[in-house]
């Protein structure tokens, strides 16, 4: 199968027919669709955005009844970053290499194994492993690391590992997996996921956050959007794609963008994670406007109904109201600090000036956790300490 490409064109020509019918009675018959139960088209997805006549809360409600069953079924992670280091230069991120506000930190391996440790102690089974994105000169090191840390999660016994480390290349997989086990077909364990957040599919949004530089490892729009394709052929059978919502003032690209790349991965074989995170604050300040809650929330109505197969991922950087009214669409809550090397016995550290975004729910992750466990949700990849 060839790697992803987006036809921009082919998206906004989409945008511009939703359009014209969102005016007219296409909104009452898109509505009627996704009554009826089967998946949302794509175009279908666009005019209910545009539709605004229908309330939000009317495709929360239809998102929510589609997911009937699945609502009570939840996969859960924590993020556990091993540095705060970068050398790229996004103008949106605590992280990047010319903020001198944030502190920086880098955790030895014997830390992050006592982080896994704690992580599984208080039972969380699952765990993104992040760092920055290195140029030349680090990459190797880089590579290493995360791979050492890799093999501690995976040898602590986790059930499901995510690296979120930046766009790899070809030649630099087998070091990033080195010594993990394989199957028979040469996929890698059921559960790693490849996380990379394109951010924004918008070519020239891209270029004015993310830079033009070809120095910066992050600037190149296109070896960031084939991550997933090299990914797979190197036997991930995971992604998790994601929009930072807050860079494109245009949500509807973004979201018939993130559509077609998750049917991409999909027709490709593989399970979807789909992360929609608004951006948040950060030590030293940062480009990017606000998207409200109520786009915010039809966003991820919509893409529930479009992606019934897609895993769509919220996490604590939203506040508790906007999980309440959420939870219920998507497969998996994230929960956990963006510091480095933040978790405690009870809980975990917050220091803004040290982490790469503000997270606004600082709860335990158990906390977090247990509402929704005492709702009579099942959530995988979490062990109840109140259950042993
Ligand atoms: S978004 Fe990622 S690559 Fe860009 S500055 Fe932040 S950590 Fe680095």
């Amino acid at each position: 199968m060839d790697d992803f490409r987006l036809d921009d064109n082919a998206v906004r020509e989409l945008l511009e027919r939703a359009r014209t019918r969102a005016g007219d009675d296409g909104a009452a018959a898109a509505l009627a669709r996704a009554g009826a139960g089967s998946p949302l088209d794509a175009e279908d997805a666009a005019v209910l955005w545009y539709a605004r006549a229908i309330a939000t809360d009317t495709i929360v409600a239809l998102a929510r009844r589609a997911r009937g069953a699945r609502t009570k079924e939840l996969d859960t992670f924590s993020p556990l970053y091993l540095t705060n280091t970068c050398d790229a230069a996004c103008r949106m991120c605590g992280m990047r290499r010319d903020n001198t506000a944030l502190v920086r930190e880098t955790a030895e391996l014997d830390v992050i194994e006592a982080q896994l440790v704690t992580l599984l102690g208080r039972g969380m089974r699952a765990v993104a492993l992040l760092t920055g994105e290195y140029g030349a000169e680090r990459r190797p090191w880089a590579m290493r690391y995360v791979n050492a840390a890799l093999r501690a999660a995976l040898r602590l016994g986790f059930d499901h590992v995510l690296l979120n480390v930046g766009s790899v290349g070809d030649d630099e997989l087998p070091v990033l997996l080195a010594d993990v086990e394989r199957g028979a077909d040469g996929a890698l364990p059921a559960k790693l996921t490849m996380c990379t957040f394109q951010e924004t599919y918008d070519r020239r949004t891209y270029g004015k956050f993310m830079g033009r530089d070809p120095q910066n490892p992050r600037s190149d729009y296109d070896r960031r959007l084939a991550n997933f394709d090299r990914a797979r052929r190197a036997g991930f059978r995971l992604a998790n794609p994601g929009v930072l919502l807050g860079l494109c003032p245009d949500v509807a690209f973004e979201m018939i963008a993130a559509i077609r790349h998750v049917e991409h991965l999909r027709a490709a074989g593989m399970e979807v994670y789909l992360s929609v995170p608004r951006l948040r604050r950060i030590a030293g300040g940062g480009a990017g406007r606000e998207v409200g809650d109520d786009d915010f929330a039809r966003l991820v109505a919509l893409l529930a109904l479009a992606l019934p197969d897609a895993k769509l991922v919220l996490t604590t950087r939203e506040p508790r109201p906007i999980q309440r009214r959420l939870t219920a669409l998507v497969g998996a809550l994230s929960a956990g600090s963006s510091a480095v090397a933040p978790y405690t016995e009870d809980g975990a550290r917050f220091p803004f000036a040290a982490s790469q975004f503000e997270v606004l729910d600082q709860r335990p992750f158990e906390a977090v956790l247990e509402e929704h466990l005492d709702a009579g949700v099942t959530i995988t990849n979490f062990r109840d300490a109140r259950c042993h």
